[in-house]
């Protein structure tokens, strides 16, 4: 067990002292002492006795010691050999010397024992394995084979991770569905009295930075129990059969601790679909079968349970999700407009604000920003106000950082020509001025033809009034009208067209698309699901179902909606073409102008 282990290199560390002082006092120090001692014959020891310099005599058993002071009083000490001398005594009483015999030791056979074989025995021992353990430490995963096999799940204890659920904000639903289980591990009793079943085992399932992670150490820090923490890469080992191992000896110690919780971060690493062609990962999908059979294997009212987190739900492997193993799911979404409030508002606590913070305007801005992402927001918005001197941080840094964070850093020395900015000034006035005459949209918020280390040239940022969870028909063709506005700005004034409408372009094909494929928003196709999304949370790969010829058909459909947006667009800008030279201008000047400067401008009659 991990804990335990810090107390033996201390044990080391005693014993290794103690071999020094015994070294040291066997060879070192008698040898120091024996530098002041001069050996003569038997000869020179009788005259000097004879002679009365001598004032000090040890007999020891086989010498004499024995102490001459010379002129200046120093004391020399000198050692002869001992004679069979049967008159010594009575010489030594003549010259009236200070004579002694030293009295043997008793000896005693256990403390010799224990003296000379077992301490250092066991100092041997000890060096061992301290240098045993030394060399594991540098040589890191040689040193867990040797180990085989043991777990390295970190055991957090209440005060460790030191979150709660205060930390988590926004949520709600997903805290309570834990709650419950930290409940239960609690207070078992409880539960049975009831003979309610705790699930064995809860999977947190949402997109990256939604806060799992987060969640699981909260549930640590909010129940009583051992906590054992361990990362679906971390079960990514380096010998085969290593993975299955340690699932063991996690399981192993799990059910000693019982109650407990364990909680495997990023399972799809370890959980993904076991496959039997080529390419399948003989090591992964041991490690996944040991961990199927001791989510079996074990009996779910000893009370541990099993946390999981994953952002790739479809990826998992069915047999995970089977009752009795990840029974329960806990949607962990992006949050909406009230959560991402509640998130801006607890991190805003670690930093200094200006009194005039509006952090509702912000959670306006973010729609789809996760708490990671709003976390980071303000972040950055202390480090600009740090950046600009102010001692707090205030509305315009968190604006910035907004554009930070979801569009890169901004880039005010890259070198644009004048043409260029031009360009740009019509296109995000485009996309603006279309936004404005069309109903259905969100108002623009601010424009900026600064350009981002992300590659943007320019930005319109539109916000929505509420939290937008449905988007209708006639909202999703204004918002590809709007797309179009950019190219279509630059046609009627440049009569040209440039790169600068690449992501417009990409948008409003993805959107125009999911609305044949998956919305049911077209009228050739209507109702009719042609399409799957893999990747639900990573907004990844889809992949079509049907026959060529429907696919052309879907090309054919898209490429008319996209075709009739870019004619609106087109035509809103023509009637406009005044409002839109004037506000160009104005933009080209400012670089940035905020959505109420474009208002007035806009309903200023010319
Ligand atoms: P995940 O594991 O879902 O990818 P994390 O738990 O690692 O996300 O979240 C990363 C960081 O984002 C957290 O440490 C926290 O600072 C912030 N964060 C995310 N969601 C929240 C939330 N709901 N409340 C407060 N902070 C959050
Ligand atoms: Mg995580
Ligand atoms: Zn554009």
């Amino acid at each position: 067990m991990e804990i335990k282990n810090p107390r033996k290199p201390i044990l080391y560390y005693i014993i290794t002292v103690l071999i020094i002082v015994l070294l040291l006092n066997t060879f070192v120090f008698p040898s120091l002492l024996k530098r002041h001692i001069t050996q003569v014959d038997y000869g020179t020891f009788l005259r000097e006795l004879e002679q009365g310099r001598v004032s000090r005599v040890e007999v020891q058993d086989r010498q004499i010691a024995f102490i001459i002071r010379d002129e200046r009083g120093k004391e020399n000490i000198y050692i002869t050999g001992r004679m069979d001398d049967p008159d010594l005594v009575n010489r030594l009483y003549k010259a009236n010397v200070n004579f002694q015999k030293v009295i043997p030791k008793e000896a005693s056979p256990l403390l010799d024992f224990i003296l000379y074989w077992i301490l250092p025995m066991f100092i041997f021992i000890g060096l061992g394995q301290f240098f045993v353990k030394r060399m594991q430490g540098k040589m890191g995963g040689i040193g867990n084979a040797m180990s085989f096999g043991k777990s390295n799940a970190r055991i957090y204890v209440e005060a460790e991770t030191g979150k709660t659920f205060a930390d988590v904000a926004g949520q709600e639903e997903a805290k309570e569905a834990l709650a419950e289980v930290v409940g239960f591990l609690n207070q078992p009793e409880k539960y049975k009295k009831i003979g309610a079943k705790v699930p064995k085992g809860v999977l947190l399932v949402g997109p990256p930075g939604t806060g799992k992670t987060l969640l699981a150490q909260a549930v640590a820090g909010e129940s009583r129990v051992p906590f054992f923490s361990i990362s679906g890469s971390e079960f990514v080992e380096m010998f085969v059969g290593m993975g299955a191992a340690r699932v063991r000896d996690l399981f192993k110690q799990a059910q000693e601790k019982a109650p407990c919780i364990i909680f495997i971060d990023e399972i799809d690493t370890i959980g993904k679909k076991r496959n039997t062609g080529p390419g399948s990962n003989e090591e992964r999908e041991q490690t996944l079968n040991q961990l199927l059979t001791e989510m079996d294997g074990f009996d779910g009212d000893k009370g541990v349970v099993i946390l999981a987190a994953t952002n790739r739900p479809e990826t998992l492997d069915p047999a995970l999700l089977r009752p009795g193993r990840f029974d329960r799911r806990v949607p962990v979404e992006l949050p909406d407009l009230a959560g991402r409030e509640a998130i801006l508002k607890l991190h805003a606590q670690k930093v200094k604000l200006a009194d005039n913070i509006n952090l509702n305007a912000i959670a306006r801005a973010t729609s789809g920003a996760s708490g990671a992402d709003l976390a980071n927001i303000i972040n950055e918005g202390a480090l600009r106000a740090v950046r600009m001197g102010r001692e707090y941080v205030c509305q315009e840094d968190l604006e910035e950082s907004i554009e930070v964070v979801i569009a890169g850093y901004q880039r005010k020395n890259a070198v644009i020509s004048m043409k260029d900015k031009l360009t740009i000034a019509y296109h995000e006035i485009g996309h603006a001025l279309v936004a404005a005459k069309l109903n259905h949209t969100a108002p623009v918020h601010k424009i900026t033809i600064i350009p981002r280390t992300s590659g943007a040239l320019g930005y319109t940022l539109q916000i929505d009034e509420g939290d937008r969870v449905l988007l209708n028909k006639e909202q999703a063709l204004a918002r590809i009208a709007t797309y179009m506005g950019g190219r279509a700005a630059e046609e009627l004034i440049f009569n040209t067209a440039t790169t600068g409408a690449a992501n417009d372009i990409e948008k409003s094909t993805k959107l125009a698309r999911d609305m044949v494929t998956r919305y049911g928003m077209s009228e050739e196709f209507g109702m009719m699901a042609l399409e799957t999304i893999n990747n639900q949370y990573l907004g990844g790969d889809s992949s079509l179902l049907v026959s060529s010829e429907t696919a052309a058909r879907i090309d054919a459909e898209v490429e008319k909606i996209l075709k009739a947006s870019y004619r609106e667009a087109y035509s809103i800008l023509e009637e406009n073409k005044e409002k839109l030279h004037e506000l160009a201008k104005y933009l080209l000047e400012k670089e940035t102008i905020s959505g109420e400067e474009f208002m007035k401008i806009l309903a200023a009659d010319s």
